[in-house]
C-alpha cells in the first residue's frame, strides 16, 4: 500500500485528490494548520473523511515537517496548502508571499535531507504567467505575474525546479488553470455566482455584486484536474505540466449562462468598481498538449456543461449540508 501526504487537505483539490487516492488503495495523511470541526466538511461530502488520517503541521516550521516525514515515510507528497486567493493577496502581500514560498522551501529542504526519492507535487498556477504576449500558454512561456499571489507561486515554482535540478529531488510542478467544483470556496467567482444566484431565486438576496466581467479565463472541472496530479507523480521523469481546458471564456458569459438557466433577469447584476483588481490579466488560456501526450491525461469537457452540473449540485449540496447540520 502506498502512502501519500496531502498538505492543505481541507482545500477543494485536497478533498477530490483524497477520494481519488483512496479509490486507488493509498493510505492518505492530510496535513492541516489546525484541527477543528469544519476541516472535514469537503471530505465528508465526498464520503472519505473517515478514511484519511489528519495531522496538525505548521509548514513554516521545518522540524514539524521532518517529524511527519519520519513518522509516515510517504511515497508521495502533494503540496496543495497555499493562500490561494489572488484578490486577498493584494491586501496581504507579505503573508501570501511568505507562506506560499517558505512552506515550499521547508518541504523541499526536508525532502533533501530525508529522502530525495519521495515524489513531490507542487501546486503551481497559471497566475504565474500574468501579462502574457502569446497564447496559448505553454510550459515554456515566460512568467510575468500581476499579483502577489502570482509572484509567490512563481517563486515557489522556480524553487521546486531548482531543487529538482540541483539536488535531484523527484519534484513535479502541475501548472493548473482555474478549476471549479461544488467544493470551491465561496469567495471564488464561479461558486459565488452560482450560490448567490440561487439565493436570489429563493428570495434570500436581491442583487449580485461583481467586479470586472470583461476578462477571459480558462476554466475546468476540479475532479478531472486532480487526476492529472496523480498521473504526474506516476511518471518516472520529474517535469512540469500545464493542466487546462485549452480555451478561455469571459466571466460575463458565465453570469449570463447561470442567469439564463435559473431564469434571472440581468437587472439584479451590480458592477462594483471596488471589486476590480489593481492589475488584471485580460485574457489567458493554455495548452495541455504535453500532459495529454506524455501522461495520457484526458479532458474534453465544455465549461458551460460543467456549469449546469455545478448549478444542480449546488441545489442538492445545500440539502446535504442542511441534513448533516453543516
Ligand atoms: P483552496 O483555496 O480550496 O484551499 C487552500 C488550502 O490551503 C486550504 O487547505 C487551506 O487551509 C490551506 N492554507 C491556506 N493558508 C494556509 C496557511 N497559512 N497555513 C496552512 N495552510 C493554509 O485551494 P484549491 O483547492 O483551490 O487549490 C489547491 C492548490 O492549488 C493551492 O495551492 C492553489 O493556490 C493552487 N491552485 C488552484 C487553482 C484553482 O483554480 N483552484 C488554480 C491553480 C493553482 P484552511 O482550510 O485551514 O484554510
Amino acid at each position: 500500500m502506498k502512502t501519500a501526504i496531502i498538505t492543505g487537505i481541507t482545500s477543494q483539490d485536497g478533498a477530490y485528490l483524497s477520494k481519488l487516492l483512496i479509490e486507488k488503495g493509498y493510505r492518505v495523511i492530510g496535513l492541516v494548520r489546525r484541527s477543528d470541526s469544519s476541516i472535514l466538511k469537503g471530505l465528508s461530502y465526498l464520503g472519505v473523511a473517515h478514511k484519511v488520517s489528519i495531522e496538525e503541521c505548521n509548514l513554516l516550521d521545518i522540524t514539524n515537517i521532518v517529524g511527519i516525514l519520519q513518522k509516515y515515510r510517504p511515497d508521495e507528497i502533494y503540496n496543495l496548502a497555499a493562500q490561494s486567493s489572488v484578490g486577498m493577496s493584494f491586501a496581504q502581500p507579505l503573508g501570501t508571499i511568505e507562506f506560499n514560498l517558505v512552506s515550499v522551501l521547508n518541504l523541499l529542504e526536508s525532502l533533501k535531507k530525508a529522502d530525495r526519492s519521495i515524489r513531490f507535487y507542487q501546486a503551481s498556477s497559471s497566475e504565474m504567467f500574468g501579462k502574457v504576449e502569446d497564447l496559448p500558454v505553454t510550459e515554456k512561456t515566460t512568467m510575468h505575474p500581476l499579483s502577489p499571489y502570482g509572484i509567490s507561486k512563481a517563486a515557489a515554482h522556480m524553487t521546486t525546479v531548482y531543487y529538482r535540478e540541483a539536488f535531484g529531488l523527484s519534484a513535479y510542478c502541475g501548472i493548473l488553470f482555474n478549476h471549479e467544483s461544488f467544493l470551491r470556496r465561496e469567495t471564488f467567482f464561479v461558486k459565488k455566482v452560482i450560490k448567490e444566484s440561487l439565493e436570489i431565486v429563493e428570495g434570500k438576496k436581491e442583487k449580485l455584486r461583481l467586479g470586472n466581467l470583461d476578462v477571459f479565463r480558462d476554466f475546468g472541472y476540479a475532479p478531472e484536474y486532480v487526476k492529472a496530479m496523480w498521473l504526474m507523480l506516476q511518471s518516472n521523469r520529474p517535469d512540469d505540466y500545464i493542466i487546462c481546458s485549452g480555451k478561455s471564456i469571459s466571466l460575463r458569459s458565465i453570469v449570463q449562462h447561470v442567469f439564463m438557466r435559473l431564469g434571472i433577469s440581468e437587472e439584479v447584476l451590480v458592477i462594483d468598481r471596488d471589486l476590480y483588481r489593481i492589475a488584471e490579466i485580460v485574457n489567458i488560456y493554455g495548452s495541455s498538449e504535453k500532459a495529454k501526450t506524455v501522461l495520457k491525461w484526458e479532458y474534453n469537457l465544455d465549461f458551460f456543461d460543467v456549469l449546469d452540473k455545478l448549478i444542480e449540485e449546488e441545489r442538492l449540496g445545500k440539502v446535504y449540508y442542511m441534513d448533516s447540520g453543516g
